[in-house]
């Protein structure tokens, strides 16, 4: 029995590195997951400046086209000037000329509001690229090596389950069944209450009693804590002369 409780303890002990591996493995996507999305928010900020910006060029090129298309309309009216005859016509075509002039204007007036706000999206764009280039830089690294980590952590656990598969038959099948039922119900996967000197639990603290602190350094049989049912083993890197 003293040695099933011996091959207990180790079996604890390489549960609770399987334990830290899994918590790693949980924790280590989410932390990818950040910095992935934190790429993905400044390229799209910077994305929606682009589309501005090719907004307003486009407006900025439909006011320049009025322009021209306006310009040639009075054109046109000016010669139509030299052939007048009548008074009335000459007045039509003065109107003509003063609403492209003021089409013109108008237009020169947008385009030019346009050229300004071009200027700053490009700014903006090129800040904005910018700050994309140095979180890329930043999280791009930490993406690879948190990667690297999550694929190692798989054949980390496959190597400490062999560890686990080769303590299992030195261990009694009753006992065994025992400590995994006890470890199925507890989230932080220990089972195992080292007991030392200090007659304590050493999972849920509780002080104990002689009688049952001398059975548990006799190690004859498996001692459930009375406390929190844990199984009670003398530690043996401490039972030596104590
Ligand atoms: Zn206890």
């Amino acid at each position: 029995m003293l040695e099933d409780l011996n091959y207990l303890i180790q079996l604890q002990e390489i549960d609770l590195r399987i334990k830290e591996q899994e918590l790693a493995q949980e924790q280590y996507p989410a932390a990818v997951e950040k910095l992935t999305k934190q790429i993905a928010h400044t390229a799209a900020a910077l994305d929606e400046i682009k589309g501005k910006l090719l907004e307003a060029e486009n407006d900025k090129k439909n006011w320049e086209d009025q322009v021209v298309k306006a310009h040639l309309g009075l054109e046109k009216s000016q010669e139509r000037l030299n052939s007048i005859r009548t008074n009335r016509e000459y007045d039509a075509v003065h109107a003509e000329i003063e609403a492209q002039k003021s089409i013109i204007n108008s237009a020169e007036q947008r385009r030019n509001n346009l050229v300004n706000e071009i200027e700053a999206l490009q700014k903006s764009v090129a800040e904005h690229q910018a700050e994309l280039d140095r979180i890329k830089a930043e999280n791009e690294p930490q993406i690879n090596g948190l990667q690297q980590k999550i694929g190692a952590i798989d054949s980390t656990i496959v190597a400490i389950n062999k560890e686990r598969e080769a303590v299992i038959p030195k261990i009694g099948r009753h006992i065994f069944r025992q400590y995994e039922l006890i470890r199925s119900r507890r989230k932080s996967g220990r089972v195992i209450s080292t007991v030392t000197n200090n007659r304590t639990c050493t999972i849920c603290y509780k002080v104990l009693e002689p009688q049952f602190y001398n059975e548990i350094r006799k190690g004859s049989k498996v001692i459930l804590c009375q406390s929190c049912g844990s199984i009670m083993i003398w530690n043996p890197g401490e039972s030596n002369g104590a």
